[in-house]
């Protein structure tokens, strides 16, 4: 626990890993990957990522690269060969315990973006390079000019023709200028919904194919901003793993226990943050991060609801789900099968919308529940029910 606490306690250094669940929670283009402890867990990832992998050290330091940290391995053999070289090396006296497994990119170019809290006026201030990869501090030194800094009125947010003037800056073909954008706006929002005081892209790249990606992250958050935020409170515990979150990973689930006793079964890690700040704003307490992620299927589904009834703390359980590349006839299937193999006390609610929800609305209203197309109304129905239980 207190290897991830930054210097005075009053800032959390988050891993690479984590910083990019935070920005694919948004909607930044990060690319496809997990986390492994051991050799094994890296060779597997890598297989099911298949292609090219960069396997990384996740430390709460820089240039990571330099110090053999960031490897790329063209198949699995040579993903566990660099994990296990990897895993257990010092890298600024910092010993690398985890490694991130991850799609490897072809980079055209690299540049970099960053926002933290400026300390003299309190208010946070973007900085943007076209020169990324290295070090920001060493292309201040060098090439002043190449770093556009802007502050943002916290007030009124970053406005869309600062965050174009951040983009233009870094770009000049505006096919990517208009990627940059977007990018920069989610990453302002990262930064305020997430209490950071510092997020950082570097670098950010354009692949062969034209697309800007964010492939490192670099996340700290502010101490004080962590109450009230229970899905970023968790990212602290980087040592000890309650049996449901193995249980969980085992079942491709992201799954984080939380105190509270409203069970929360969600597609999407952004909709699944969104539903516990609902869930606290009624009055209650989510028991639970969970994500069953987006192509989900009934076996999912099923796996979701044993973890989340085995918490004795659960009152309620709610489905909120959003369909899209989640059918939401897959997770009613997995709902209702669920029910008919494992006893489940608690009440559940659910809400479903989107991609076949009509015949998904059909199957629970056959097995006896009822279903919610409003996000306000189930979250402070299972509030309810948890409360009167
Ligand atoms: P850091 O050194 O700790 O900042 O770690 P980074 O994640 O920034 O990686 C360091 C460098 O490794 C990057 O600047 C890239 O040049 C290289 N690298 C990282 N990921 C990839 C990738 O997916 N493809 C390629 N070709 N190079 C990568
Ligand atoms: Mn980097």
């Amino acid at each position: 626990m207190a290897q991830s606490i930054g210097v005075g306690g009053e800032r959390m250094d988050i891993h690479e890993y984590q910083a990019k669940e935070l920005f694919r929670a948004v909607g930044i283009p990060v690319p496809a990957g997990e986390v492994a402890t051991t050799p094994d867990e890296a060779a597997r990832i890598a297989q099911e990522l298949g292609g090219t992998v960069v396997v990384k050290a996740q430390v709460h330091a820089g240039g990571r690269g330099k110090a053999g940290g960031v490897k790329l391995a063209t198949h699995a053999d040579e993903a566990r060969e660099h994990a296990s070289n990897i895993l257990g090396m010092e890298i600024k006296g910092l010993t690398v315990g985890k490694v991130l497994v991850t799609a490897a990119e072809e980079i055209a170019s690299e540049a970099y973006v960053g926002v933290l809290v400026d300390r003299r006026t309190q208010s946070p201030v973007f900085m943007v390079s076209p020169e990324g990869g290295i070090d920001i501090e060493e292309v201040a030194a060098t090439n002043p000019d190449a770093i556009l800094r802007l502050h943002v009125d916290p007030r009124y947010g970053l406005l869309r023709h600062q965050a174009y003037r951040l983009a233009d800056f870094l770009y000049s073909d505006p096919k990517l200028a208009k990627q940059a954008t977007r990018i920069v706006t989610l990453l302002y929002r990262a930064f305020t919904a997430n209490s950071c005081s510092m997020a950082e892209i570097n670098p950010l790249i354009v692949t062969a194919d034209g697309e800007v990606k964010a492939i490192d992250a670099k996340v700290s958050i502010d101490d004080s901003g962590l109450r009230g935020l229970p899905a970023l409170e968790t990212l602290r515990d980087v040592g000890a793993e309650p049996a449901s979150e193995t249980k969980a990973r085992e079942a491709d689930l992201s799954f984080v226990k939380l105190d509270g006793d409203v069970g929360c079964c969600v597609n999407g890690a952004g909709l699944a943050m969104a539903t516990m700040d609902l869930v606290k704003y009624y009055g209650g307490e989510p028991a639970n991060f969970l994500d069953i992620g987006g192509s989900s299927n009934p076996d999912k589904v099923v796996a979701a609801l044993e973890i989340i009834a085995s918490d004795p703390n659960v009152k309620a359980i709610l489905f909120n789900i959003f369909g899209g590349i989640t059918r939401c006839d897959d997770v009613a299937r997995g709902i209702v099968e669920a029910t008919r193999t494992t006893r489940i006390d608690p009440p559940i609610v659910i809400r479903l919308t989107g991609t076949n929800e009509t015949e998904a609305m059909e199957i629970l209203n056959q097995a006896g529940f009822s279903a919610f197309t409003s996000m306000d109304e189930v979250v402070e129905r299972a509030v309810q029910l948890a409360a009167e239980a």
